[in-house]
């Protein structure tokens, strides 16, 4: 999307089974190519997702709150695991 995509609005690359058109080429976005699904963002459903996305967008709102709030909520509802050797 040449502007970006608006939050909430669904990404004109995506098939109708939720498929990325651009997978594997060079003109998909670098963020989207960076990304690394974890299980916890995924869920078991594409509800799970959504559910999820709709999660960060509202905890990460910058209108809402201070950036020391929004890592604290983000944090409480998904505390962090760490994995110490
Ligand atoms: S991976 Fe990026 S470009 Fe592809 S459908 Fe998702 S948001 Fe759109």
């Amino acid at each position: 999307m040449p502007d970006g995509k608006p939050s909430g609005v669904r990404c004109v690359q995506l098939t109708d089974d939720n498929r990325c058109k651009l997978f594997g080429k060079p003109e998909r976005p670098t963020v989207c190519t960076r990304l690394r699904p974890m299980a916890e963002m995924c869920g078991e459903s594409a509800e799970d997702a959504m559910r999820y996305l709709f999660d960060l967008e509202t905890l990460t709102a910058p209108a809402l709150q201070t950036p020391l709030q929004r890592s604290q909520l983000f944090l409480k509802k998904y505390p962090l695991q760490l994995q110490l050797p």
